[in-house]
């Protein structure tokens, strides 16, 4: 089963520099200590396949149709995202499970994470009435 998050919202551009604190203008060595809550345990998200039909789309609408359900399409491949957060995060102690976080949060690194990015999906609904306006507007019968 494909899963991209935790932390794996993917990027189009990779910082190849430590990151620049915007506001400080100063160089940081671990970006996670000023990243609070750490946006990487507030969702996750899990590949779907491709709709080829109309109902797949409807499928998908039923999965819009849950509270903090979202879904994106990025190179020809498509996710969900749940926005909802890790209950093994603290904002003070940070991961409670931190020696034996699962894999996905092991292979993370904070240098190549969604701190400052923006991430332009090719498309990304965000809710059940955006993409019903989609498929009207888009998404031929089949
Ligand atoms: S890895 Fe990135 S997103 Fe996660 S806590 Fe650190 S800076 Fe934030
Ligand atoms: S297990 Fe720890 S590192 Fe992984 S998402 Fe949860 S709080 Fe974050």
């Amino acid at each position: 089963m494909p899963v991209r998050g935790h932390n794996s919202r993917k990027k189009k551009k990779k910082a190849k520099e430590p990151a620049e604190d915007k506001q400080a203008g100063k160089k940081l060595d671990n970006q996670c200590d000023d990243c609070i809550p750490a946006k990487c345990c507030m969702y996750f998200s899990v590949e779907i396949d491709e709709p080829e039909d109309m109902g797949d789309w409807n499928d998908m609408l039923w999965i819009l149709a849950h509270r903090d359900a979202e879904i994106y399409m990025d190179d020809d491949r498509w996710y969900v995202l749940v926005n909802n957060p890790c209950r093994f995060y603290d904002p003070v102690k940070k991961c409670l499970i931190y020696t034996r976080r699962p894999r996905i949060c092991l292979g993370h690194t904070w240098d190549d994470c969604e701190f400052r990015d923006d991430y332009n999906f090719d498309l990304h609904f965000h809710s059940y009435e955006e993409m019903e306006r989609y498929i009207r507007n888009n998404v031929e019968e089949k």
